[in-house]
């Protein structure tokens, strides 16, 4: 029985022994296999064990004895140091999977390597009884990510920073808060026209070039391209503005010298606008108002450079939204046009109204054409807004009715010089009119001055043929722009609008009054009709007739009205006989 027990015993421990033994060996072969170095470390921060796969990743393994902290490269050594003390601390237990870090190490061979390192306090494990720093060779997994971020960062055509670095910068920069920092945006003029004209290739070698020069002239400020033909400078933290501004004139003149390649000299000048902390508080806003500042540059001409200047980056900023939204009105039938009467001096009669445009804009309320014509110009819209105004205009005034027995009152729309010499625009005011079987002679086009100014044998046969048509054309605002009068005797015109100007100033000087007496005898005897615009008082009314005006517009009879106003303010009065 003792003797079986004995046995029984002796077994037991047999079997433990085994057990033990299996699961060392298990262990050694994990540790034995893993590239990952497992060491513990002492109290003192020497190494106790070192696993085999030291000599690989160490060069050697014969690491008892040494202190971890001398293998790190001096400039981490510190902070190895505070991570293994932090390790030992109740703070990391806390921490899942230890602490962690990346450090450089020296292998016995001379080669350095990168490891991530990570630590776990096994100081009271009774097997262990010490620190487990585990290292894993993470070199060429960081040198790949090092080349990708600098990928990340970095134009490959110019090999200059990008877009995302730059702001980057800029806002560390702002961060600093340790002077004023300027940014300068820098955007060639024609660099477009270069590359349509002379191909990619010249294109890129013009942006390489440009970027050399910018890198060159910026003088150790960080130097970007963010943008298809658009650099960007950035003057960190400087003394005052007035360095930023010399950049400005630095960068200025070296990119309005010619570039040469390839047997050619081209020229592709910059406009830069600059903007600095001293108007901003945050990196958006500085970019944003380089932005403003570099529109404002472009407006001025080409080759120069702006300061962000906080008057006029409302008003800049106010236009950008306008133009934006300005399209989309087009499409949202925001556009509404309004019909103010033009009627006889004498007899007070209708006889016709003008179409002026408004735009109903979502927060702004409803904007006159003043306040969108101009960028409707600019942008281009000014036709398709035009085109829409007059088939509108042909449209409404369908439904007017005879102001007397056969007599209907005429619409006339406003058109621009644009417009005018937009392709095909007599055939558009020609189906227009077909289409909605409105007779030519109720229709009257304004245009301005300036249309007349260049000699343009287009302008003057296109006059010709929508007279031809039957259409009457007036000239508005006259005497405000050129007022060349003998162009009245040559221009195939109908009507003359007397600008108000004219009008307001003749009631109060008899010289000026004598002055548009002149005007308006001459184009009488030329056959056109003249039509004084603004009247608002019955004095003026009197003297515009007096002086020979058959024709009035103004406040005084009626403001622009609705297309329904229109209809009743057309409408025979009640109770007439006609
Ligand atoms: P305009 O063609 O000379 O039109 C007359 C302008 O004088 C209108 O301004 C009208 O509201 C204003 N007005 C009329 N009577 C009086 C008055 O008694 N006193 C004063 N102070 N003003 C008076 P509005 O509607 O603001 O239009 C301004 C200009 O915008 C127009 O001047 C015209 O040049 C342009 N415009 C309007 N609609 C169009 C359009 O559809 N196409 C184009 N290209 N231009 C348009
Ligand atoms: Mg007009
Ligand atoms: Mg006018």
């Amino acid at each position: 029985m003792l003797s079986a027990q004995a046995m029984l015993a002796l077994d037991r421990a047999r079997l433990n022994t085994e057990i033990t033994r299996h699961r060392d060996d298990h262990l050694n072969a994990l540790v034995e296999q893993a590239s990952d170095v497992i060491l513990i470390i002492d109290e003192d921060d020497r190494i106790r064990y070192a696993s085999p796969s030291a000599r690989i990743l160490l060069g050697t393994s014969a690491l008892s004895g040494a202190s971890l902290v001398d293998l790190v490269d001096s400039s981490e050594r510190r902070q190895a140091g505070y991570l293994l003390r932090y390790a030992r601390s109740t703070d990391a237990s806390a921490v899942d999977g230890g602490s962690r870090a990346d450090w450089t190490l020296h292998a016995a061979d001379g080669r350095t390597v990168r490891v991530e390192v990570s630590c776990r306090d096994l100081r009271t494990d009774e097997s262990i009884h010490g620190v487990v720093v585990t290292l894993r060779d993470v070199t060429n997994q960081r040198r790949l990510e090092h080349e990708l971020t600098r990928r990340l960062f970095r134009d490959t055509l110019t090999g200059l920073p990008n877009r995302l670095f730059f702001d980057e910068r800029v806002s560390e920069a702002i961060a600093a808060d340790a002077g004023v920092t300027g940014v300068l945006l820098v955007d060639l003029d024609n660099f477009r026209a270069i590359n349509e004209a002379l191909g990619r290739e010249t294109g890129d070698a013009v942006l390489q070039t440009v970027a050399a020069r910018l890198r060159d002239t910026a003088g150790g400020f960080l130097t970007a391209r963010v943008g298809g033909n658009e650099f960007a400078v950035l003057a960190a933290n400087v003394a005052g503005v007035e360095i930023v501004d010399e950049v400005a004139v630095r960068l200025t003149d070296a990119l309005a010298g010619p570039i040469f390649g390839d047997g050619d000299m081209l020229s592709c000048t910059a406009s830069i606008g600059v903007a600095t902390t001293m108007n901003a508080g945050t990196a958006e806003e500085l970019l944003r108002h380089a932005d403003l500042a570099l529109d404002a540059a472009k407006a001025a001409g080409r080759g120069t450079w702006r300061r962000y200047d906080p008057s006029t980056s409302t008003a800049v900023s106010y236009r950008l939204e306008l133009r934006s939204a300005l399209r989309q009105a087009l499409q949202d039938e925001a556009l509404i046009v309004e019909y103010q009467p033009i009627v006889a001096l004498d007899t007070g009669r209708m006889a016709g109204l003008e179409a002026l445009v408004r735009w109903r804009h979502p927060t702004r309320g409803v904007l006159s054409p003043g306040e969108f014509i101009g960028i409707a110009e600019e942008s281009g819209l000014i036709t398709p807004i035009g085109d829409w105004v007059l088939a509108t205009a042909i449209h409404d005034a369908l439904e007017w009715q005879p102001t007397g027995p056969g007599s209907y009152p005429y619409v006339s729309v406003n058109v621009s010089v644009q417009q005018f010499r937009s392709s095909g625009f007599v055939d558009t005011v020609h189906r227009l009119l077909s289409e909605a079987r409105l007779p030519p002679a109720r229709l009257v086009l304004e245009i301005t001055e300036s249309l007349l100014l260049r000699d343009d044998d287009k302008v003057w046969n296109d006059l010709k043929r929508l007279r031809q048509l039957g259409i009457r054309m007036a000239i508005d605002d006259f005497g405000t722009g050129y007022s060349a009068l003998g162009y009245l005797r040559q221009v195939p015109l109908d009507i003359v609008k007397l600008d108000r100007i004219f009008i307001s100033t003749m009631a109060s000087s008899t010289r000026q009054r004598e002055l548009v007496r002149g005007i308006v005898q001459l184009t009488r005897t030329l056959g056109l009709t003249v039509v004084a615009e603004g009247i608002e008082t019955e004095h003026q009314r009197a003297i515009s007739h007096s002086i020979g005006c058959g024709y009035g517009q103004g406040y005084l009879f009626a403001r622009p009205m609705s297309h329904r106003d229109a209809i009743a303010w057309t409408a025979p009065a009640t109770g007439s006989t006609d």
